[in-house]
Order: C-alpha cells, then structure tokens, then sequence
C-alpha cells in the first residue's frame, strides 16, 4: 500500500484503516498483556493502566514514523465546536549532534496547552491558564496527511488545572456512562443482562453540505468571512423542479466525493452514502453508525476533510447551515439509539413488538425525556446559524415531537387499554409486472416533517445544524434518557417487587408504562409538522414553543438543567454555564461580523457599482437627447433606480446604526441582535437585491446565485 494520497482506486478492504493505529495494528505490534490492558479499557471502560503507557507510545510512534509521520499532536475539541491541534516533533537532539525520535508515555498520555485562549465560558481567566489534555484511549490515534506533512493525531480531552471540562469530549463520555448504569439496570430487571458487560449509545450521523467553485467563493467576502451569502437575488432556476435531489451527480463533484471518502477510509471513518441533496449545489455524506463518542470524533474529521480535499479539487465545501437565502438549509440528521456491548440493538422492535416488553420500556423512557425535556433538546442546537433553518418549511420546526409510525402508535394505543395483543404488519407491494420481485412493506410510511423521528431500529433527531459538533446534543440526549430509564427502573423495580412471577412482573410494566404514557404522549405526533395547525395543537397540548436561538438559550442554564446534568454527573453548575455563556456569546459575535460584513460589501461593493451604473444611464441619458431623440423611458428608470440607490443608503443607515449598539448583558445584547439588526439586515438585502436585478451584469461587483449554485 502506498502513502501517496488519491488512491481511490485502490481496493477499499485495502485502504480502510491503513492510518488508524487501530486494534488490528495493536495486536499486531504490542506485547499480548499490554494489548489485553488496553482492550480492557477500551472495550470495557476499564480505567486506563498508567504502566502500558512507555510501551503503548513507543509502538505508536515506530508506526507512525514508518508511515511518514515527523510530528505529533493531542487532538482535542474545544469549546469553539471545532478541533485543536498543537504539532510536537517526534525528534530531539541525541546529545552527538544528531537526533532521535523520542516519544514517550508521558507525552502520549497528558500534555499542557495554553487554556486561556480558548472559550470557557467564565471557568478559566486569561491569567489562569493551565489546562490539561488526556489521552482517550478508545478513540483510535490516526495519521492526519496535508500537503507534505504527516501528522500523529491523538484523541484527547481537555480539562481546566481545576479539573473543569473544557471540550465537548468529556460530557459525551460521562453522559454515555450515566446512561449505561440505567440501561442494565432494566436489562437486570428483564433477567437480559447476562454476558452483557456494558450499553453504549450508538451514532450515525447523516451531513449534508454545498459546494462552490474556490474561485468563485474568493470573490464572495460573504462567503469568505461567514460561509453564507448575506447578499444575493433568487436565480431563475433554484430547486422548483426537483431535479437535483438523488441526481446524477456531477463528475467533478464524484471526483471529490471519491477523493474525500479515500481519506476518512485511510483514518478508519466509516463512510457508507453519497447523493445530491434537494438544493443545487447540495450533497449529503453519511457514515455507518459507530459509537457515539466515536461517532463523533469522526464526525470531525469527516467535516476537515471535506473541507480539506474541496481545495484540491478547485472547490469550497460550505458546512453552515444556511448559505444561501430561499434554497434548502443543510442540517445533519443524528441516528440515535442503545446496543449491549453482546450486539443487541435495544431500540429494535423486533418482529412481535407487542410482547417486547423490554423494547417498549426503552421507547417510553426516550418519550418521556424527550417531552420533559424538549425545550433543553431544542436548546442543544440552538445557533445563530441553524436559526435560518429551523421553522422554515424545509428543515423541522423548532417545536419538539416524536414520530412513532402507525405500528409502534397502534401498540402504545393497546397498553393504555390493556395487555397488547397484536403487532401491525405492513405485508408487501406488488409491482404489477411479474418479473419484478414482490416487496416486503414497512409497516408504516416515513415522516419528513417530524424533529425527532422513529425510523424502524434508532431514533433520528434531524434538527442539528449541519456545522455543529454532534457531541453536546448527543450529551444532552443521552442525559435526559438515562435519567427516564433511572425513573422508569425505580418504578419497575418498586411495583414488581422481588423475584416477581412473570405475570406478576408484566403487569408491574404494563401499569408503569401506563402511566408514563397517560402523562407523556402529548409529545407524540406523526402528522404534518409544517402545517400551521399543528403550531396550534402544539400549543393546546402544553409543548414548549422556542422559536430562535434566544428563546432557547436559557434553558442551558435553567435549574432544571442544572440539577439534571448534576444529578447523572455530566456537568457540574460552572461548567453548564460555561456552555450557556459560551453559546450566547458565540451568537452575538457571528451576527456582529455579519453585520460589519454587510456594512463593508455595501458601502464598497454595491453602492459604488450602482453608482457607475446610475451615471452611465444619466449619461445615456444626456447622450440621447443631445442627438435630438426622446427618452422619457430613460429617464423615468434612472429616476426609479436612484430611488434604490436611496433606499439601500438608508437601510444600510439603520444597520449601522443597530449594530452599534452596546449592552455588558450577553444575553439583553443577544436579544437586541435577534429583535433589531437582523430585521434591519433583511431590509438591506431586499433592497441591494433588487439592484443586483438592474444593474449591468458586467458592473456587478460579485458572482450571483446563478453562478455560485450551479458547478461547472
Ligand atoms: P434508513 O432506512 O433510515 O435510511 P439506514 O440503515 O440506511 O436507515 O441508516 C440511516 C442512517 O442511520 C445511517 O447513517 C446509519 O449509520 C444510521 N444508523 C443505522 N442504524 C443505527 C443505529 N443502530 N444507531 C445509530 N445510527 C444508526
Ligand atoms: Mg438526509
């Protein structure tokens, strides 16, 4: 196997893997006790034996170096919802005027960046700056290949010197621990447990994103700056036709997928799918389901080399939610669900669902926290970015429900009469033309519509923004079902009784479930969730209604959220305000550049082009009626166009003048972004979109949608 990049024709059993120091190289290269140690503590969640480490880095580092790598670096996930890398050389001097590699336990286990320049929220002062890396021993090291360099990437997670977390690694990790204590006390209720020695969670996430021709993008400072175009008419042809979604996709763009999807193999990311998205311009990518805190590392990587490989290929891959106005958003669905470390998928209904018990208790534990806590899910995406797409007809709207389908609905409807006694079957389709073979049919149809959807074996929550890290969602879901299995557990426990009877135990969960359901199925809906009837049945039945990001921000710090995250040891008080101010923080600063950033592309960009197009018509103007012809039409547009020309002038006066506005509270700041400069935003753009339709395309200082949305 050769390390030069764009092997896509390579074989990918071959490729898969071959920069992961995954557990086939363990085996491979390590003593047989150090690999039986390590496995413990990545199979088992065994704490880490400090003893293997001079042994593990050692063999880490000859693999790495004979695959090219010079340098190494503690790979860890800040607040910014992005990576952080910091590179070290594998080499030092060796005394003689030479150098060896050198890299020992102690430089893979724990290393010091400068905690101060990365958000905490309030936790760490710039004068305290010491915080900490760890090694994540379950997650995989890899090899990170740019340009000519080759870099040892090794999963960390990033605490505080006061041992606060300060990246989205460690509340996944304590989260998913929370919600596997739960989860076995149910399976030793059910008698289940046995050879189980541990419940994961499990993610599939699914990203979509668009591409722009790099050439194009540089001229968009828009783009350039934010990711998404604050200005930009509607083209003639957007998605009207659906006639990009599935399509053929376009060769070039193959060219990339193919590129990108050899790299996360080469780092063991398992990717599976690739289409057209609904929008021109749009493509999705989705990885088989890992582990959620594999998963979600990555999920990381995946988004960097998308980025990374779009460069080579003459492309910008844009991950924000919203890059352009009046075409489809980009979100990324999360496939949730539970399995035993054994390889039972605690959310599959299996075929009798009516008589599985076990299974309808985990799906009503995931009722029950979902409609506690809905508001908090919301929370959890809430964004400046993901606030153009939520509500808008084309992504979920920002009320939290549940898609069941008609089985599951059919089965829950039974228990609340009684014992259930039959499961729906969908029984299959018949073509109509007899060399097609017959199809099994699901027993329910889909539903698009619906935030947070059963879809047969896992829960899909589709509301994430397509640029955000999965990792604080998934905390904030595995959180809020451990503690409805830690609820629903106690209940059982306490109505069954000891060594109950198995009548005496079904009825013990008829009776919970029951009750949980009388209480909690207002958050089950399968209908329409566009249509404006539901907003008011949704408000009929009690549902929180968080209509953006500011709505939704304080419930991070609500003391509902406190105590739960406290409750299951997820986050302590400090570190759940971290993440609120931090979010808040983050929302005011990105609406602020967006502004600036309008302010500067109107005041050099279009009002200069309108003004060369103004004096060309007044010069038409003059022209025309010096060699004697009328020209009242003339005159009459370039009066109308200065009448634009004023308008943006003045629109762009109420911009300058709300986004100058100070406020020392984030979140009354926050709120006057929300309520003031973004609607004095949109009333610039309408206005400077316009002009985009008048003035000369050869005047107009920047690509236009048609250009941008459609490759060539
Ligand atoms: P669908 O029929 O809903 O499209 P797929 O099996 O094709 O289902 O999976 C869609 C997505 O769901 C994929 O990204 C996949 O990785 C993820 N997925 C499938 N099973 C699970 C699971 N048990 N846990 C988490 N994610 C899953
Ligand atoms: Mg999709």
């Amino acid at each position: 196997m050769s390390d030069v990049l764009s092997t896509t024709t390579d074989r990918v059993d071959e490729l898969f893997g071959v920069d992961t120091f995954s557990k086939h190289v363990m085996q491979k290269r390590l003593p047989k006790e150090v690999y039986k140690s390590l496995l413990r503590t990545i199979d088992l969640g065994e704490p880490l034996d400090p003893r293997i480490a001079d042994i593990v880095a050692a063999t880490m580092k000859d693999w790495a170096v004979e695959r090219g790598a010079t340098h190494f670096t503690h790979w860890f996930q800040p607040l910014t919802g992005l990576t952080a890398e910091k590179h070290d050389s594998l080499v030092s001097p060796d005394g003689m005027g030479g150098v060896i590699y050198n890299f020992s336990g102690s430089d893979l286990t724990q290393s010091e960046p400068d905690a101060s320049s990365f958000p905490s929220g309030g936790l760490r002062a710039t004068f305290e700056a010491r915080g900490y890396t760890a090694w994540d021993a379950t997650s995989p090291a890899f090899l990170n290949r740019h340009g000519n360099t080759v870099t040892l990437c090794i999963p960390t997670a990033f605490v505080s010197w006061t041992g606060e977390a300060l990246d989205t690694k460690i509340p996944l990790l304590r989260s998913m621990e929370a919600l596997a204590k739960q989860a076995m006390r149910i399976l030793r209720f059910f008698g289940t447990d046995a050879g189980v020695t541990r419940v994961v969670t499990t993610v599939g996430p699914e990203q979509e994103y668009f591409l722009v021709d790099r050439e194009l993008f540089y001229r968009r400072p828009d783009l350039v700056t934010c990711e998404r175009t604050l200005f930009g008419a509607r083209p003639p042809k957007g998605q009207q036709l659906d006639d990009h979604y599935f399509g053929a996709i376009p060769a070039r763009v193959l060219a990339f997928m193919a590129d990108s999807e050899a790299e996360m193999f080469r780092v063991g990311v398992p990717v599976k799918t690739r289409h057209n998205e609904v929008a021109p311009g749009q493509f999705e990518i989705a990885p088989l389901f890992e582990t959620s805190h594999i998963a979600s590392d990555h999920q990381m990587v995946l988004m960097e080399i998308l980025r990374r490989v779009a460069e080579r290929h003459s492309l910008k891959a844009l991950l924000h939610e919203k890059p352009f106005a009046g075409v489809n958003g980009s979100g990324k669905h999360n496939n949730w669900s539970i399995a035993t470390d054994t390889g039972v998928n605690l959310l599959d209904p299996q075929n009798d669902t009516h008589t599985n018990m076990q299974f309808l208790v985990f799906l009503c534990a995931v009722i029950r926290s979902v409609d506690m806590h809905a508001d908090l899910l919301r929370a959890s995406i809430a964004s400046a970015g993901n606030d153009h797409r939520l509500g808008a007809n084309e992504a979920p709207p920002a009320i939290i429900s549940i898609f069941l389908g008609d089985m599951l609905t059919d089965i829950l409807n039974q228990v609340e009469q009684g014992l259930p006694r039959r499961t729906l079957k969908g029984g299959t389709i018949d073509l109509g033309a007899r060399t097609l073979p017959e199809l099994p049919r699901h027993s329910g149809d889909r539903n698009r519509t619906s935030p947070f959807a059963f879809t047969g074996n896992k829960f899909e929550f589709r509301a994430v923004g397509s640029t955000a890290s999965i990792a604080w969602p998934n905390t904030i879901l595995n959180t809020i079902v451990a503690e409805s299995l830690d609820y629903l557990a106690g209940e059982l426990e306490r109505s069954a009784g000891a060594n109950p009877s198995p009548a005496k135990l079904q009825a013990a969960v008829l009776g919970v479930l029951k009750t949980t359901l009388k209480e909690h199925k207002r958050v089950c809906f399968d209908g329409d969730n566009y249509a404006p009837e539901w907003h008011k049945e949704a408000a009929r039945r009690g549902l929180p209604h968080l209509r953006d990001s500011v709505e939704a921000f304080p419930v991070l710090k609500a003391k509902k959220t406190i105590d739960l995250f406290k409750k299951y040891g997820v986050l302590t008080k400090a570190e759940v305000e971290s993440r609120y101010h931090i979010a808040v923080e983050k929302y005011v600063k990105q609406l602020d550049i967006e502004a600036e950033m309008m302010i500067t592309m109107t005041r050099t960009m279009i009002l200069p082009a309108a003004i060369r197009h103004q004096t060309l018509l007044a010069a038409a103007i003059t022209a025309t009626e010096g060699a004697g012809v009328d020209c009242d039409d003339t005159v009459k547009s370039l009066e109308a166009f200065a009448g634009l020309v004023s308008a943006v002038r003045k629109t762009l006066a109420a911009v300058e003048t709300a986004a100058s506005h100070q406020d020392d509270d984030p979140l009354r700041h926050a709120t006057h972004y929300r309520s003031k400069v973004r609607p004095a935003m949109a009333a610039l753009r309408e206005a400077a979109d316009e002009l985009e339709t008048l003035v000369a395309a050869d005047l107009w200082p920047m690509p236009t949608y048609r250009e941008l949305l459609f490759l060539k």
